[in-house]
This record gives structure tokens, C-alpha cells and sequence, in this order.
């Protein structure tokens, strides 16, 4: 009996992500499995579509008529068992479609595309595949060349030259010896030849060169306690809780070199691609080159060659942003996430998931250890540490006893009414120029980049917004161009006069670029490296610029939140905070914790080697409760605060929250399917009385217009378990089949704090 194939096609929607029955042709039988990535016909017009192979039968009755596979991707193509299980647990969790899950778990270079061959339509790869051709002797080396014809000069070169093994095309080519020789010794049978993944060490000039540490006996004492979860057989979750500079990396390293000792994997995760320089430094200088990375500053053919490397059990120890924990990593003991509190650790598109509940299943699956680490935790993980879900373990001191930074705030009010009318106070100016004479490092913390950040008519309001979205046009000066920060949006030259009543337009707030021309002016000698979005754009510019930082190339390090975190300089003893305010006032119930753990993070840039550190706050709410916790660095006191506050509003964690999400093109048709969801949903859970649910909304996202796309939310408050995720789909199902005038994109995310 022909077997059927199972299959989720690519480019479906939410609403219609079903499994379509295939017969498996001869020419395919044997060869596809569940994993296996398929082409097939698909609609009336029978368009090829690339799809995944989720089950498979044998039925007792010959099937009804159906389709047949057109083709199937190699077997290296395939998804693993472990990759397989991730895809279902991100389509259960996530409501994305199981393409989209696919295609997250695998990166780019990995996919298949429809292609045609000889006009049939077939699988292709979407990279030209990074293999090289390796030729070997196939018998008894110069034995095996026939006496005749009388072999050529050429041809006895290419067999003497691989007598010591096997040789690259591109090797023998170096040799003056051509492929169309080694091919037609090939044909003779004389060599043979095999293509493999081109090698790529991409951190070759690290040197390897293990240094003998010794851990301090707070850290001892930490990795004591954790070393004891590395060994035992059941999965297990942790929470390293250091302040700054107390040497969260030393805990790192040693665990790691204990879960290699146990015959294991580890996998580290770091929030943001600014840090995968340093850390991967460390590992491999510690570890040597059994060591691969996957984030998203690498090309394709890059992140393709090292998730090769991990398939292929070539990498012990793997490093990467968010995706990094689908790395096809096996036998995994550790997975660490550094800074776990950082907001990177979401995915902002489908499939919208947390990479802390990736990790958790990865951790159930392979038994492993999953170490969340951070001197400010998300409030919901040491919750669940309080609450016994974790062991707790803490570094109460810095590294070497060195004391953390002094905080004092500069009163932004008297500032401006003393008249300043830049954002660089005089304090600030004149510490910055303190430690420029003594050879000393400052950073400085401003976390909105351009020039401009808003342009109001001075006659009547107007604010000049982006015509796709509904925020301010930030004026940026290199390119003497008012630019849109979400869609790209561009206005040049940039306009003097008002569109609505032709008065004068006023530009005002602050961006890393204008503060970085007041240091300049303030400070003539002052070395400055401004880094943002916008002077990162090259390849390796952050590895680039915080090298040249730490040779002390520079004075000051100025820079959006990617300065904040994780760098570890010894020169640096001075911090400077601006612009903090905004986000005290923001939206969304994680704004404070945002606020404590930036201001923390970034003061405790300081002061870490011998030089003690100090940092200054401007603000023009000294006494702000955040603010001064921020500035003691009192962790405990904030969560005390927090905790209280999550509880009183009845936020995570103590309801799960999700955010229902509406975009389309009619503002009408947006809120009217938003407005349909609720009352879906609201029927659905009557026959679910047990089920907690508070649904609030439909109400306008915060930023309403995006990319052209009108934009409304549910919010829902409930306990994300199966029986709810149930009554979502449900929901789902019931809305998909409503007759509405135009349809809304609906999306979901337990991950937000309260927007999209
Ligand atoms: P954090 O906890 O903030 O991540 P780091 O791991 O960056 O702290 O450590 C802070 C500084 O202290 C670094 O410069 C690091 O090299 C040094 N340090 C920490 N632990 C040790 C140790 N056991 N031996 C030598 N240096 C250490
Ligand atoms: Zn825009």
C-alpha cells in the first residue's frame, strides 16, 4: 500500500494551518520521514510549495485520489527528532503556523526553495552550498595509475601530492594542478573525490591559551551549588543573582568546564550581539576551537558552515543571540542565559516566543541545567526562585572586594533654569573632563539615537510624524534627513515650515548624535566613540569599536542601551546616565523594572578593576523611588516593590498576559474584528467557568499605525495551560470562519508587557 504523508505547507495563516494529505511516489519511498522537508502541489493551480513532513501513514484501504510529493530536500535537510519536537512546542505555545516554526528553527542558508530542473519542479537550495571538492587516492596511490597510456607530468604531480592525504581543489589548484586533471583521474579510478562543508574558523586569531583561575570563595560557593545540578539526571533550573562585577563569567566558565568533563554540551546565550565578542574571547582562549557561533551579524553562508559544524557534533560549545537555542546541539548538560532580564530574549515577530521557555523545554529534553544569570532578574524569575521553582544562588560582593560605584543625581531643573541649553549638564561636563585628564575611561548612557528626536511647528503644535506610523520623524544629521525608526521612512531635505499652517518648525529633544557634538564642543580633546544602531551597521563594528575602546583609543564610549550591559572595562570609572526620564514615565507594566535594571546595569560598568567607580544621573526627578533604588543598587528592596505592585494590579507573575493583536488596512475593519474576537472569545470561555480570564480592550496599540497598518489589541489576563491555550484556538477556528467586512491579521503573545 503507497504510504500518505502528513504535510503543513509554507505561506499559510493562522487561521488555515492544516495538515494536507500527499501520496508518497515510488521515487520517494523510503526517502521522507517526519522532518523530512517536501515539495508539493498545492491549491487549485497546483503551485509548487515547499512543506514539512509531519506524519506519515500506511492505510489498509487504498486511498482515496490525491496528490503526489513533487520532491524532497536531501536527508541533512531534515529536521531532527529534537528540532521536530521544538516546531510543535513553538506552534502549541506561540499560535504561529508550522512553517514559520520551521523556519526558525532552521536558519536561512539551511531551507529549501521550489525550483525547476529540465522544466520539473523541484527543491533547490536558497544558498549556493559553501562545499568545496576534496580528492583522495582511491587504491594503492601510484600503484593504481595504469602504466598506459603513459601517464602525463601533471597527472604523477596530483597522485605524489596527495600521497600524504587528502587535498582541497582549491589546495592542488595552488599547485598548478587543474580540476579537468584530477577529474580525469577520477574517471580512471585512480582518485576519488567527495565534497564537504568548506572549514571556516571564524575566531582563528584567538589564541588558545587556558589561564589558571582561581574562583573566589563566594564564587567557590555558587559553583558548588550549581556543579551539583550539573551532574544529577533530571532537568533542573537555576538563578545566578550577582551584582556587577561579581564575576557571574568566572561562575560561567567553570561550569562550563565541568559539563565538558561529564561528557556534555553547553550552550550560551547572551542578549545581544554586542557581547558575543567578549565571551566568545574567554571560550575559546579557555577551551579552545570546538566552538561555534549563531547569531545574526553572520551571512548566511557563515551561520549556515557553523550550525553545520553543531549538526555534525563538531562543536562542543555554542554562543549565539535569541535563535541560538534551536542550535542542533546534542547532549546538551548546560544552557546558561547571561543577562537573562533582557528584553532581546522575545521575539517580536511570528513566531513570538520567549527564549526563556525555549530553553526550559530544551533543558526537560536533554536533562539538562538551564542557568538564567542577571544582577537585576526579571521580577518573575526571582519570584519563581523565591518560590523554590529555581535554586537561588547569589554573589553578594564584587570581584576582589572592590566596591561598587558611588551614584549621585545631577537635578536636571536647575539646570535649565540656571539656562543650560544643552543636555550635557555642567557637572557632567566638567567629571567627564576630570577623567579625560587623568587618563581615565567614561561611559555614557543616552538611549535614543539621532540628532533631533521630534519636530513641532511653534505656531500651532504640529508634530511632523511618519506618514506609515504614527511616531515622530527623529531628524539625523549625517544624512541632513528626518528619518522614521520603524519603517525607514525618509523626508530630505529636511522641512523648515509647517504642512498644516506654514509656521516656523522648531527641532528639540536629544539623540546620541547631538550629544555627541556638545561632548565635542565641551570637551575639544576628548576622544569620542558614539555607538548606536547607526554606527553598527558594518560588519563586526561592534567587536571593531569596543576593541579599539578598550586600547583606550578613546575617552568616552557614548551609546544607547548596547553600552549599558555586560562590558567589563578597567579603565572605566565613570558612568554618566541622560535622558532616563522618558522611560520612568512609559508604558507597559515591566517599565520600571526596564528603568531599575538599565540605570543598575550601566552604573555597574564602573569601577570594576582597581580604579573605584562613580556615576551621575540626570534627571529632573531626583527623588523618583526607582531612581534611588537604581542608585544604591538595591535589588531586593526594588523586588520587594515590584513584587507588591505585580500582585495589587494582578500582573505576571501572577497571571500570564496576553496580548491579541489586529492590523489591517481599514481602521473600521481593524477595530470591528478585534471587537468580534473579544465576544468570540467571551462565548468560548462561558463553557469554561473554571478558566481565570479577564479580557480588556479592544483599545488602540501604542503606537496605533505601523508600516501603514492599522493596529488594535485584546489584553487578556489569564493562566496560560493547555485548557486556555485550548479556548484560544478554539476562539481562533470560530473567528476564521466569521463573515467580516475585511479581514484583520491576528497575532498572539504571552511575551509583551501590555503592547505589540
Ligand atoms: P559580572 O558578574 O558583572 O558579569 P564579570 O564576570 O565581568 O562580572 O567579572 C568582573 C571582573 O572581575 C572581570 O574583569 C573579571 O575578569 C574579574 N574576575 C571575576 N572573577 C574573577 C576570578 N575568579 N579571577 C580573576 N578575575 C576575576
Ligand atoms: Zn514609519
Amino acid at each position: 500500500m503507497p504510504e500518505i504523508a502528513k504535510v503543513a505547507v509554507n505561506d499559510a495563516t493562522i487561521h488555515f494551518d492544516k495538515l494536507y494529505s500527499y501520496l508518497v511516489p515510488p521515487q520517494l519511498a523510503g526517502r521522507v520521514w517526519p522532518g523530512s522537508m517536501v515539495l508539493v502541489p498545492f491549491g487549485r493551480g497546483n503551485k509548487p510549495r515547499m512543506a514539512v513532513l509531519l506524519e506519515s501513514e500506511t492505510p489498509a484501504a487504498a486511498p482515496p485520489r490525491l496528490k503526489s510529493l513533487l520532491d524532497a530536500a536531501p536527508e541533512d535537510a531534515r529536521l531532527t527528532p529534537d528540532l521536530l519536537e521544538l516546531v510543535r512546542f513553538l506552534k502549541e505555545r506561540t499560535f504561529c503556523t508550522w512553517y514559520e516554526a520551521v523556519k526558525t528553527v532552521i536558519p536561512y542558508g539551511a531551507q529549501y526553495q521550489p525550483g525547476v530542473v529540465d522544466g520539473r519542479p523541484v527543491v533547490q537550495n536558497r544558498l549556493a552550498r559553501p562545499v568545496e571538492r576534496v580528492y583522495s587516492l582511491s587504491g594503492q596511490g601510484v600503484d593504481a595509475l595504469p602504466k598506459k597510456p603513459k601517464p602525463g607530468p601533471k597527472q604523477l604531480a596530483a597522485v605524489a601530492a596527495l600521497q600524504s592525504g587528502p587535498m582541497s581543489q582549491k589546495q592542488l589548484e595552488a599547485e598548478a594542478i587543474s580540476k579537468a586533471t584530477l577529474d580525469g583521474l577520477c574517471k580512471k579510478g585512480v582518485l576519488c573525490v567527495a565534497e564537504r562543508y568548506k572549514p571556516l574558523d571564524l575566531f582563528a586569531e584567538i589564541p588558545f591559551d587556558p589561564q589558571p583561575m582561581e574562583l573566589s570563595p563566594e564564587q567557590q560557593a555558587a559553583y558548588q551549588a550549581l556543579a551539583g545540578d550539573l551532574a544529577a539526571p533530571a532537568p533542573r533550573a537555576a538563578l545566578l543573582h550577582g551584582v556587577t562585577g561579581s564575576g557571574k563569567t568566572a561562575v560561567f566558565l567553570k561550569l562550563i568546564e565541568h559539563t565538558l568533563e561529564l561528557g556534555r554540551k553547553a550552550l550560551v546565550l547572551v542578549p545581544e550581539i554586542s557581547l558575543t565578542p567578549q565571551i566568545i574571547r574567554r571560550l575559546k582562549s579557555t577551551f579552545g576551537s570546538r566552538l561555534a557561533v549563531q547569531h545574526s551579524a553572520l551571512n548566511n553562508t557563515e551561520r549556515l558552515l557553523q550550525w553545520r559544524m553543531i549538526q555534525q557534533g563538531n562543536a562542543d560549545i555554542v554562543v549565539g543571540t535569541r535563535s541560538a537555542i534551536f542550535a542542533p546541539l546534542q547532549n546538551i548538560g548546560l544552557i546558561i542565559m547571561d543577562e537573562e532580564q533582557e528584553h532581546t530574549y522575545q521575539s517580536e515577530s511570528a513566531p513570538r516566543f520567549s527564549a526563556h521557555d525555549v530553553a526550559k523545554k530544551r533543558a526537560v529534553m536533554e536533562h539538562a541545567l538551564l542557568l538564567l544569570a542577571s544582577a537585576t532578574p526579571r521580577t518573575e524569575s526571582y519570584f519563581a526562585a523565591q518560590g523554590g521553582k529555581m535554586r537561588l544562588v547569589t554573589l553578594d560582593h564584587r570581584y576582589g572586594g572592590r566596591p561598587l560605584p558611588r551614584v549621585d543625581f545631577i537635578d536636571m531643573r536647575a539646570e535649565l533654569a540656571a539656562g543650560n541649553p544643552r543636555e550635557v549638564s555642567a557637572r557632567m561636563a566638567q567629571e567627564l573632563g576630570a577623567n579625560v585628564q587623568r587618563g581615565e575611561q567614561s561611559i555614557l548612557l543616552l538611549n535614543r539615537r539621532g540628532y533631533r528626536t521630534v519636530g513641532m511647528c511653534a505656531d500651532c503644535g504640529h508634530v511632523l510624524k511618519c506618514p506609515n506610523c504614527s511616531v515622530p520623524l527623529v531628524f539625523h544629521k549625517p544624512q541632513q534627513a528626518l528619518l522614521c525608526h520603524h519603517c525607514g521612512h525618509k523626508v530630505a531635505p529636511v522641512p523648515q515650515q509647517c504642512p498644516a499652517c506654514g509656521g516656523k518648525l522648531v527641532y528639540s529633544g536629544f539623540g546620541t548624535q547631538r550629544v555627541e557634538e556638545e561632548l565635542q564642543q565641551l570637551l575639544p580633546a576628548a576622544r569620542i566613540l558614539r555607538m548606536d544602531q547607526d554606527s553598527t551597521g558594518q560588519k563586526n563594528a561592534h567587536e571593531t569599536m569596543l576593541a579599539r575602546f578598550a586600547q583606550q583609543e578613546y575617552d568616552i564610549l557614548l551609546g544607547t542601551q548596547m553600552v549599558a550591559k555586560g562590558l567589563d572595562f578597567e579603565k572605566v570609572t565613570l558612568v554618566g546616565v541622560l535622558g532616563i526620564d522618558s522611560m520612568l514615565f512609559g508604558q507597559g507594566f515591566r517599565s520600571y523594572e526596564n528603568v531599575f535594571s538599565l540605570v543598575t546595569q550601566v552604573v555597574g560598568r564602573g569601577g570594576r578593576a582597581a580604579l573605584p567607580g562613580r556615576a551621575l544621573i540626570q534627571t529632573v526627578v531626583p527623588d523618583h523611588p526607582v531612581l534611588q533604588l537604581a542608585a544604591t543598587q538595591n535589588y531586593a528592596a526594588f523586588y520587594h516593590e515590584e513584587i507588591a505592585f505585580r500582585r495589587l494590579g494582578l500582573y505576571p507573575p501572577y497571571c500570564a498576559f496576553c496580548v491579541v493583536g489586529f492590523t489591517g488596512g481599514q481602521e473600521g475593519a481593524v477595530f470591528q474584528a478585534a471587537y468580534r474576537f473579544g465576544a468570540l472569545l467571551k462565548e468560548h470561555a462561558v463553557q469554561r467557568p473554571q478558566l481565570p480570564l479577564r479580557i480588556l480592550g479592544p483599545t488602540p496599540m501604542n503606537i496605533a499605525m505601523l508600516n501603514g497598518k492599522y493596529r488594535y489589541k485584546l489584553t487578556l489576563k489569564c493562566r496560560n495551560d493547555a485548557a486556555f491555550r485550548a479556548l484560544m484556538q478554539q476562539t481562533l477556528d470560530a473567528y476564521a470562519q466569521e463573515k467580516l467586512p475585511a479581514k484583520a491579521t491576528v497575532q498572539l503573545d504571552f511575551n509583551t508587557d501590555g503592547d505589540m
